[in-house]
């Protein structure tokens, strides 16, 4: 990695409950400008070590119990989500989590309350969404319950553009969703990290169509890092084909090889 971390996470732990340890130690680095994707089956630590950064463990009775989070050269490991957002670091949470009784609008209105906008700029926001997501503007007074697994994912997305991110923590976009519209979040994605310079973290199962858009990559299991390096290399590990690509059970001495190998890889 070249370019200055725009978040770097350093051994973090997690428990919740004070008893359920989730992480055990994470560490992992996004450089300004670029995507990478967290990997790992279920109950692997990806979702924790979004909502650790985002500051949203709490709510759910977890506690960074050691390790550091950087944004932008700042320590943010106690700063309010509300803040972060901010300060351009939003979260897209897994599963949409649209407000099914609001319309698509109301909904993309929502994500742009933390910069408290003039009317004019709400608009010209809107208008860059719907550029975005030309779909979501012919349905815009659709309730957002009424909508697409696809559909809703965009409005998730959108809702976390009108706050003018600079880095965003996408959890699971492909989940529930056709290879097709998987493909066409990721395009997006892909263009909003191009042609806007959108820094994306995004949590993924599904390693191959991570991998395809992502430069660096971090496979979790058991709430540590088992693997990392560039998205290419990565790619091209052995457990990865057998934990994500060929539903085949993690074999831990696969696991051990592959961290050997990702240690000749450089991030
Ligand atoms: P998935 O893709 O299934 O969401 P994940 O990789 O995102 O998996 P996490 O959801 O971060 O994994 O879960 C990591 C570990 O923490 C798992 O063992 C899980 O059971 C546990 N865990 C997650 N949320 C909670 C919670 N609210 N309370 C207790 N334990 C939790």
């Amino acid at each position: 990695m070249t370019s200055t971390p725009i978040l770097e996470v350093d051994a973090i732990a997690v428990t919740y409950s004070q008893i359920i340890p989730a992480l055990r130690g994470v560490s992992l680095a996004v450089p300004e400008g670029a995507i990478v994707a967290l990997l790992g089956g279920n109950g692997a630590g990806k979702t924790t070590t979004l909502k650790a950064i985002s500051n949203l463990v709490r709510v759910e009775r977890g506690e960074l119990t050691g390790g550091r989070i950087v944004y932008r050269g700042q320590d943010v490991a106690r700063v309010e989500p509300w803040t972060l957002v901010e300060r351009g670091l939003v979260q897209v949470l897994e599963g949409r989590r649209c407000f099914g009784h609001l319309s698509v609008e109301e909904n993309l209105l929502i994500g742009a309350f933390a910069r408290r906008p003039r009317k004019a700029e709400l608009k010209a926001a809107l208008e860059r969404i719907y550029a975005i997501f030309p779909r979501l503007k012919d349905m815009r007074k659709t309730f957002a319950g009424l909508t697409s697994g696809g559909e809703q994912q965009m409005v998730a997305i959108g809702r976390a553009l009108m706050a003018r991110p600079s880095l965003v923590l996408l959890d699971e976009p492909s989940m529930g969703l056709a290879p097709q519209v998987v493909e066409e979040i990721f395009e997006i994605v892909a263009a909003l990290n191009r042609d806007e310079g959108v820094s994306f973290l995004l949590a993924e199962q599904n390693a191959t169509v991570a991998l395809r858009h992502a430069q660096h990559g971090y496979v979790l299991e058991g709430g540590r890092v088992v693997a990392h390096g560039a998205a290419s290399e990565l790619a091209r590990l052995d457990v990865l084909h057998d934990a994500y690509l060929g539903g085949v059970p993690v074999d831990y001495a696969n696991v051990r090889r592959a961290r050997n190998e990702s240690r000749a890889l450089a991030v």
